[in-house]
């Protein structure tokens, strides 16, 4: 039978709730398709650093390294800091070590679930963001700087950088033109503004050269947020730099029902890592209130990603069969945690999906 191995970090918080929810139900799928994915679980995160002093240790990166994916829970505890008084988010270390560049975050509205607005066309909202995820604005991360009275962070934007994260964004939108969505990639800068921004949108433009049937536009990144908010259901592609894209994916999120219904990949050329936006959720953690749903559609799209890469349909298939499953359990049966209007638990989401799979 053929196997993958997935390296699986759950981290903190409500990160390791819907990661047992999440391999409750991968565990399910794989006799229905006829494949083994072995999980190995492996400690990082804040409490981790907060019992060792390290946030993720040399073992865990090796093994995600080794690994044909990484699931990934949240990491990351309010009261845990490093010593200069910043989070502890490992998450942004495995980005940089395995070259992460893409940060994908697909939102899509689920007919019959509740979503903020009230205009009609909300129920069509189906679009991705592509994050830049290895400099920008985090770029300076570990490199701020204080000189007196006055604190410094330098974004970076290279050629390189900007060149293949647009690519991506083309790329996808070109195969979601053949699955019948627009195929259109907006470009979120701030070129009239900064040099950087500027010279972001001049690679932009040069990629885009390469892909005449993708349609392009540029949108400021303040606009962006306006529009969002007014008319999301415009939307197909968005390429954005690492600070914008943290911000508006949060945005993302809001607009299809809350944190706890966005899954995220992060893409490099030889790893993927698979987590849901959210974060750890101290205000929830510990009482299986959590909606897997943003977690569990992370698993979708790491089958979906290990499908392409290894030409193995058979992990499309139960990437489809638990997407069906989830909207079997949330839309037709009503199962739906407090973040969506419903009173079930963690275990209530999974025990009907799993009578679903
Ligand atoms: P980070 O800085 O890592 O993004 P955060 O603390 O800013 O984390 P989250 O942990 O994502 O943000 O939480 C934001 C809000 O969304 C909280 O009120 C949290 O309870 C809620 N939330 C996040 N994830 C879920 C989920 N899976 N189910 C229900 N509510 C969630």
């Amino acid at each position: 039978m053929k196997t993958y191995d997935i390296a699986v970090l759950p981290g903190d918080g409500i990160g390791v709730e819907v990661m047992d929810a999440a391999l409750a139900i991968l565990r399910a799928v794989e006799p229905r398709i006829a494949r083994r994915l072995v999980t190995t679980v492996h400690p990082a995160g804040a409490a981790h650093y907060q019992a060792t002093g390290a946030a993720l240790p040399a073992p865990t990166l090796q093994a995600c390294r080794r690994a044909d994916a990484v699931l990934f829970g949240a990491m990351g505890l309010p009261d845990v800091r490093a010593t200069d008084g910043t989070e502890i988010i490992p998450q942004l270390d495995l980005r940089f070590a395995l070259d992460l560049y893409a940060g994908v975050r697909p939102v899509r509205t689920w007919p019959g679930l509740p979503v903020p607005l009230a205009d009609g066309r909300a129920a069509q909202i189906d679009l991705v963001l592509v994050r830049e995820n290895t400099e920008g604005l985090f770029y300076a991360r570990g490199r701020g700087r204080v000189e007196g009275e006055a604190a410094y962070d330098t974004m970076k934007i290279s050629r390189a950088g900007t060149g293949r994260v647009c690519d991506f964004a083309l790329a996808l939108a070109s195969k979601r033109q053949a699955q019948g969505r627009p195929g259109r990639v907006t470009n979120v800068d701030k070129a009239n503004v900064f040099t950087s921004m500027a010279y972001w949108r001049s690679v932009f433009i040069e990629r885009a050269q390469a892909w005449p049937a993708v349609a392009v536009e540029h949108v400021y990144v303040d606009a962006m947020a306006l529009n969002l908010v007014l008319q999301p259901w415009r939307y197909d592609v968005l390429v954005t730099e690492n600070m914008f894209g943290d911000i508006l994916s949060d945005l993302i999120a809001a607009l299809v029902g809350g944190m706890g219904m966005a899954p995220s990949a992060d893409l490099g050329d030889s790893h993927g890592l698979f987590q849901p936006a959210h974060g750890t959720a101290p205000d929830i953690a510990g009482r299986g209130i959590a909606n897997p749903s943003a977690m569990v559609l992370s698993l979708t799209m790491m089958l979906d990603w290990l499908a392409d890469r290894h030409a193995d349909a058979a992990l499309a298939d139960g990437a489809r069969a638990i997407e069906s499953a989830l909207h079997g359990a949330l839309v037709d049966a009503g199962v739906r945690t407090r973040d969506l209007g419903g009173t079930s638990m963690t275990a209530d989401v999974v025990q009907a999906v799993l009578e679903r799979l």
